[in-house]
């Protein structure tokens, strides 16, 4: 696609020049000119007076052979050699799509010194595994990420990818989806195979959440996603199951790489790592003030737990986002979810349903939290939970 501006056309109003929210519009000898900043978003062809502006898009022919494209491929994605919870999850579900399918399902991992994940993914599911190593995977880096996710994709065509909704996973799958020309659904939390069709039918949250959409990849190969982690369950892994291990050589030259790693810091300590955590103490507007939730931040530490809120809390400035959980923010599935002064939401309750234990804690015995919980404490947040903290402190100190 491109943005063309007709010169015999333009009046040099500059009506475009201020529409354009990138400042790619400049105007030359009174005409406007299109930059190289141009992002191709169409916002100032409508603002033209004289209709100047044209958005030209080119059809481009598909040369690929969509039959040449076969299996499921599952991205495992690992940081310091531990594969993250995400990657199992969509080992269970590409499962149950390859079976559909009739097809294989392979997992992708790629890292340093990591030969161990590879008989995991095996144990939970995977047919086959593509394993590249190298030194110059021991850190997430983008550059390198690609250029083997895109090299694996050109050598052995995959029908489907599964990826994980994370930081990485959103950094790199529309990345090479890009550079092997395909299309990528974001963020999904629901899969299936279109009976009409045999293509997989990826659904996500549309427009702010309102609507739920299901997107199909007809023309383009391979179909490609990214889901979001605590969706699907684990598998229970077996370790009998046998599978074959394709050890690829890295292609990555060292000039490749266009960053540099000088150091990791660890800013997010286990209290914000909501989506590997086997308990999460939620806060909601019923703590009544940031202060308050420190009780939250003293009982998630208790418990070894990481620290939820509600979008009211996020909004109101008293937590940072990447502590929201629901349908705008996380999705969880910790063992036991604490929601404290949460009133239970629908769009609060779509991010932590899939949690195996939800203690509700609120003043309100109406409050539709207490539909979902397994177990209710009707009470004022700012006396149960104290006493919460001293019980458990005295169990641990035991
Ligand atoms: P409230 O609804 O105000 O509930 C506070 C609760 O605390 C009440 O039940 C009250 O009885 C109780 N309470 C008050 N004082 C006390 C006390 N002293 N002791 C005990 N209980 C007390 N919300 C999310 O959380 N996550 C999302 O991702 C999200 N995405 C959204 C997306 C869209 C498109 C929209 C429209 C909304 C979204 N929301 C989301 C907002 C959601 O609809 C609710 O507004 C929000 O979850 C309410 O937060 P809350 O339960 O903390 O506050
Ligand atoms: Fe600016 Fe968008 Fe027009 Fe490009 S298409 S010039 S980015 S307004
Ligand atoms: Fe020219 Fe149209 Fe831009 Fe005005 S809005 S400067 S007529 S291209």
């Amino acid at each position: 696609m491109a943005v063309e501006v007709n010169k015999e056309e333009c009046i040099g109003c500059s009506v475009c020049v201020s529409t354009c929210p990138f400042g790619a519009i400049v105007m030359e000898d009174g005409k406007a000119v299109i930059t190289d900043a141009c992002t191709v978003c169409g916002a100032c062809v409508d603002v033209c007076p004289v209709s100047a502006i044209t958005l030209k898009v080119e059809k481009k022919e598909i040369s690929i052979n969509k039959a040449d494209y076969k299996g499921v491929w599952v991205y495992i994605e690992q940081g310091d050699g531990q594969a993250r919870h995400v990657g199992y999850e969509l080992l269970n579900e590409g499962r149950k799509l390859a079976d559909e399918m009739d097809e294989e399902l392979s997992g992708i991992i790629i890292g340093d010194q990591v030969e161990h994940l590879a008989q995991e993914a095996i144990a939970r599911g995977a047919d086959k595994v593509y394993l590249v190593q190298g030194a110059e995977f021991s850190h997430y880096s983008t550059d390198a990420y690609t250029i083997t996710l895109t090299d694996l994709i050109h050598t052995y065509k995959p029908a489907v990818i599964l990826m994980g909704a994370t930081n990485d996973g959103r950094d790199l799958g529309p990345r090479v989806a890009c550079r092997v020309g395909t299309g990528l659904t974001a963020d999904c939390t629901k899969l299936s195979i279109d009976e009409t069709t045999g293509l997989v039918a990826w659904t996500r949250p549309a427009f702010g959440g309102n609507i739920m959409a299901t997107i199909l990849c007809p023309d383009h190969r391979p179909q490609m996603g990214t889901i979001r982690p605590n969706v699907f369950k684990r598998p229970v892994p077996d370790y009998s199951r046998i599978g074959e291990v394709v050890q690829v050589a890295s292609k990555v030259k060292t000039e490749d790489i266009r960053t540099k790693l000088i150091d990791v810091l660890r800013v997010c300590t286990a209290s914000c790592n909501l989506e590997e955590a086997d308990i999460i103490v939620s806060g909601g507007r019923g703590m009544n003030k940031p202060e308050s939730f420190a009780l939250i931040e003293e009982l998630a530490n208790v418990l070894g737990g990481a620290v939820g809120a509600s979008r009211a809390v996020v909004d109101a400035g008293w937590k940072p986002a990447l502590h929201q959980v629901g349908q705008t923010g996380k999705t969880v599935g910790p063992k036991v979810y604490f929601a404290c002064g949460i009133s239970g939401a629908i769009q609060h309750v779509a991010g932590m349903s899939s949690s195996d234990i939800v203690i509700a804690i609120n003043k309100d015995p109406d409050a539709p939290i207490f539909k979902i919980a397994n177990y209710g404490i009707v009470g004022d947040v700012m006396e149960v939970i104290p006493a919460l903290i001293e019980e458990f402190k005295k169990i641990k100190a035991v």
